[in-house]
């Protein structure tokens, strides 16, 4: 017998109309690529995304089509996520930190018709413009005032004059909540970049979960700074949350130094602010040069990368700013485990209480997650025994966009699908998920991923290299970066400064290992396969200072 409520498909639209009706006079301020400070409201934001989806209309643009978008974290960027998502085509957020021919195989692959870009990522483009076959028009989000001149891009249109020519009269279609909204490729994984097609129920449902008190925790009476970009999986899923709570929007653009960073928290009253550890610590030094704190900041989550125990003892204990310390993948939309404590953990000293909140923390609900031992048995939740983790629920991927790579999921002897996220980790008793290594072949360096491989077969093409592996050395600032572990082939000379100069226009600058070292062999498994492990406990403190 089936339920008697009324149905109605979850989809993105009806955030920024539950936002507009309840919350339209709420801010939404960005500092924008010109130079200044933008502000309006949740109200106006929904006027100028219907605009925009009658722009796309005019465009050529119809339901499914992909949109690409290379841009911050600005008004402009939401008014897209909206826009594109509410009319039925998807949205897709490229990251421009990715070397133009990767960011150029992607447009490709994704098949993006309209590419829209901030003036900051005007010479990416002018780079890739004439290998974007499916691309239509590029537009570039500003003003006829500041639209570039001479620029050689075929097709170049301006955001806002396209906006200016449309109306705002607009219904949002209704469609079936299982419809593709937005496509996000990550890089965290083997061989090409794979795209991650969200759907509006998955995206909604999701939505949900991160506003709970014991995730986001987020509310009317917040003031929510995404530092996390909204080319990265969505930033946490934020520009959503905000509309279904009502909540104060921050957007820094491009400002990501601690000093503007800092500016932004205290002239907007900032409670809440999102980002990754490398981020933070840029905020925290510039705190602590200047002998300041924080008004209004409460809360901050910490993602993407372990949080060091170091930052988490600071921001609570030196600025009273609660850490939430969360673990998600662009596969998850992203959101896992978040570290809010239980009732008991309260009466803890404020050392296992960091130890506890160091962990990467407890699966919000819909998120079901195990561990896998050597042999594919179930570990126990000990706290100790440590193995694959495996995740599945309403969000989690099920398959790459265009089947990339084959099917991901490890199917279980119940015939359930479950994601292998390439983490190696612990569950204690609590449910508490600890992060202890990774089996995936790719290094993490300020949140943004680099392919190993890439660098290996890069380093195995230089004629006086026999072989090589790329490695994750911890480091200061950036968290890990790439150290290249090479063996010369006999009797070759090549120094370490002639290696990494072969790698010069061939990968992005930052994908360029901090150093070489040169072995008289590497560590090889019993199927010939290097042993990355050894290597990581062998060279993990090679780049931090002794
Ligand atoms: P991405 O898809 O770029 O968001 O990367 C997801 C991956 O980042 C995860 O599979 C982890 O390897 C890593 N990661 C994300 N959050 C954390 C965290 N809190 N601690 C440690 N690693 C993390």
């Amino acid at each position: 017998m089936n339920g008697l409520m009324l149905q109605k498909q979850l989809l993105i639209s009806s955030l920024i109309v539950h936002a507009d009706r309840h919350h339209g006079d709420t801010e939404i301020v960005s500092r924008r690529v010109e130079g200044d400070i933008h502000r309006y409201t949740f109200r106006d934001c929904h006027r100028r995304a219907r605009q925009m989806a009658n722009a796309l209309t005019s465009l050529g643009i119809r339901p499914s089509d992909r949109v690409g978008t290379l841009a911050w974290n600005g008004y402009r960027h939401m008014e897209l996520y909206y826009g594109i998502s509410g009319m039925g085509a998807v949205m897709h957020t490229i990251n421009p930190r990715l070397h133009a021919d990767q960011i150029a195989y992607i447009v490709d692959h994704a098949e993006d018709q309209v590419l829209f870009f901030d003036l900051t990522f005007l010479p990416l483009v002018k780079t890739i413009a004439g290998r974007c076959k499916t691309v239509k028009a590029f537009v570039a989000m500003t003003d006829r005032a500041h639209m570039p001149l001479d620029t050689g891009i075929a097709n170049l249109l301006c955001y806002e004059d396209l906006l200016e020519r449309s109306s705002s009269t607009y219904v949002w279609p209704n469609f079936d909540e299982d419809t593709a909204c937005a496509l996000c490729y990550t890089s965290g994984t083997t061989g090409n970049p794979k795209g991650v097609l969200y759907s509006h129920r998955s995206s909604l449902l999701h939505t949900f979960a991160a506003a709970l008190p014991d995730a986001l925790n987020c509310s009317a009476r917040d003031v929510i700074l995404p530092v996390v970009p909204m080319f990265h999986v969505n930033a946490w899923g934020i520009p959503y949350v905000a509309c279904m709570v009502g909540a104060k929007l921050v957007f820094p653009g491009p400002g990501l130094d601690g000093q503007a960073l800092y500016e932004l928290v205290e002239a907007e009253q900032v409670t809440f602010a999102a980002g990754v550890p490398t981020v933070w610590q840029g905020l925290l030094t510039w705190l602590e040069q200047g002998g300041l704190n924080f008004s209004t900041l409460k809360r901050t989550v910490i993602g993407g990368a372990a949080c060091p125990p170091a930052m988490l003892h600071t921001f609570q204990d030196g600025y009273g700013v609660e850490v939430l310390h969360a673990w998600g993948m662009t596969e998850l939309s992203p959101l896992g485990t978040i570290g809010a404590l239980k009732a008991r953990h309260l009466a803890l000293g404020p050392e296992d209480r960091c130890a506890l909140q160091s962990k990467q923390g407890r699966a919000v609900f819909g998120v079901d997650m195990k561990i896998l031992g050597e042999n594919g048995q179930e570990l126990p939740w000990d706290g100790v025994s440590s193995g694959d983790l495996l995740v599945r629920g309403p969000w989690v991927v099920r398959n790459y966009f265009r089947n990339e790579g084959g099917n991901p999921l490890r199917i279980d002897a119940d015939a359930h699908g479950w994601f292998p996220t390439g983490d190696i980790a612990t569950i204690d008793a609590d449910g508490f998920m600890q992060i202890t290594d990774r089996s995936k072949d790719v290094i993490k360096s300020g949140g943004e991923w680099i392919s190993s491989i890439e660098i290996e077969n890069l380093a195995a093409a230089h004629p006086a290299i026999a072989s090589a592996a790329c490695i994750a050395a911890k480091h200061m600032k950036w968290d890990e970066r790439p150290l290249l572990v090479a063996v010369k082939q006999p009797g070759a000379q090549v120094t370490a400064e002639e290696l990494l100069a072969f790698f010069e226009g061939k990968i992005a600058k930052w994908w360029t290992p901090d150093a070489v070292v040169f072995v008289d062999a590497v560590p090889l498994g019993a199927t010939g396969k290097v042993l990355k492990n050894q290597l990581r406990e062998a060279f993990q403190d090679y780049l931090l200072p002794t």
